[in-house]
């Protein structure tokens, strides 16, 4: 393994893995260091909801034919709140493209057998990873793969390592600014094999709490129901899993099918932002910078347009010594992260039954879910923001 390259990118989700494929394409040395396997990266169930700019910029990383083949486009979404059901089509009132619906665990797989392919630097499981020299022209990752200790110098690290990620961490204390929010509910999810040819999103409330009913693809449902944050799946059995997701999600008319529950997992909901998203040679992407409740489906998309940001800014550093780019990084990110923190509080907050909330904050909030069904020009703003801001 080179004990020097470009740019060393530490953590191979769809951050890294995306940075190092885009990187690739403009000719930049980069290696990718994971401390998980390949088969973990592979298997781990997230999202799936793909604003029309990220599945612009997976085209343009030559890694689509599987998304454009497999991948579901949606127009709209549905808003159900109860009993009532409003459609909203997102593609229409925001005047963008339809929303793809293809599982960020395909992703990841296109990434990794692209880069295998390509033979470009990518270690799994590698341990004991650390930052250093941050300050300097030469910041250093240190790791240990296979039994032995390695140092990887490189003029930019990139901290692609997720929320729990070393790399955040390893920034001086007062040096960044944070906010967060932990919210009373998390959501209890499942992947369930149901063939569904083309349904859109179900986003549904009532008086027993929130429900949605996503895809993965054609053959894989994702469904999710508000619990609280202190249960554990064990205390979920499946058939009261389907009581519960029926019990929300019913309307007049329609019924919701069910199959062979494949996954189960409870996620806590919390929104997270750490600023500036740089410190001297390391520059934070995707979930190592911020986090947000996934009702808005945004995660995943900002993890593509910081990834995207941060490549053109190298790119015009390592080709023409121009580091504005770089200079301006955290900024040009944050505005688009805090447009998403906020839509992502703003559906989280419309959708759930927050338990500390009273009977006036109940009513606030079935006004609110009803003008957002009725009025157009509340259906725009959902749409614009569901879409995503333009790059
Ligand atoms: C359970 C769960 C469900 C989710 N569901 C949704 C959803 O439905 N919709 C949505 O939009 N978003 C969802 N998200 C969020 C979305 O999946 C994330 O925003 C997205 O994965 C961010 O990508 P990332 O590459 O920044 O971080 P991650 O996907 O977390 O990737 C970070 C990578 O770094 C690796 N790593 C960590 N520490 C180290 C280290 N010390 N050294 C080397 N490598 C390291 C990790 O193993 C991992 O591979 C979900 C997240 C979780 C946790």
């Amino acid at each position: 393994m080179a004990d020097t390259t470009q740019v060393a990118i530490v953590g191979a989700g769809p951050a890294g893995l995306l940075l190092g494929r885009l990187l690739e394409q403009l000719g930049i040395e980069n290696v990718i260091l994971e401390n998980r396997s390949r088969e973990y990266c592979e298997s781990r169930i997230r999202a799936g909801v793909l604003e029309p700019g990220t599945r612009k910029t997976l085209l343009e990383a030559g890694i689509g034919d599987r998304m454009v083949r497999d991948g579901i486009l949606h127009g709209g979404i549905n808003l159900r709140f109860y009993g009532e059901n409003h459609h909203i089509a997102v593609d229409k009132l925001a005047g963008s493209d339809p929303l793809t619906i293809y599982g960020q665990t395909e992703i990841v797989k296109d990434l990794i057998a692209a880069r295998i392919e390509t033979e470009v630097p990518l270690l799994f499981e590698c341990e004991d990873v650390s930052v250093d020299d941050l300050t300097s022209d030469q910041p250093v990752v240190r790791y240990q793969h296979g039994g032995r200790e390695y140092e990887l110098r490189a003029a930019v690290i990139a901290g692609c390592d997720g929320f729990h990620g070393i790399c955040r961490q390893s920034i001086p204390a007062g040096v960044q600014q944070t906010w967060a929010r932990e919210y009373p509910f998390a959501w209890l999810g499942i992947m369930a094999e149901i063939f569904t040819p083309d349904d859109e999103l179900i986003y549904a409330i009532n008086e027993r709490g929130f429900a949605l009913r996503s895809l993965r693809s054609r053959q894989l449902s994702r469904l999710y129901i508000q619990v609280e944050p202190s249960e554990q799946v064990g205390d979920w059995p499946d058939a009261r899993i389907w009581e519960e997701l029926h019990l929300r999600l019913a309307t007049p008319g329609w019924s919701l099918p069910e199959g062979p529950v494949i996954e189960k997992g409870i996620t806590p909901m919390r929104s997270f932002v750490a600023a500036p998203m740089r410190y001297g040679a390391l520059f934070l992407a995707g979930d190592a910078a911020h986090i947000v409740p996934p009702t808005g489906a945004k995660g995943l998309n900002l993890a593509a347009s910081d990834v995207t940001i941060l490549s053109a800014a190298l790119d015009r550093f390592f080709s023409d010594s121009d580091a504005s780019g770089l200079d301006t990084y955290s900024d040009d990110c944050l505005r688009r992260v805090w447009r998403a923190q906020h839509f992502s509080w703003w559906m989280t907050q419309m959708l759930h039954l927050d338990p500390n909330d009273d009977a006036y904050g109940r009513e606030l909030q079935r006004s609110q879910l009803q003008y957002v069904g009725t009025s157009l020009a509340a259906q725009t703003t959902l749409a614009e923001n569901y879409v995503g801001l333009d790059l």
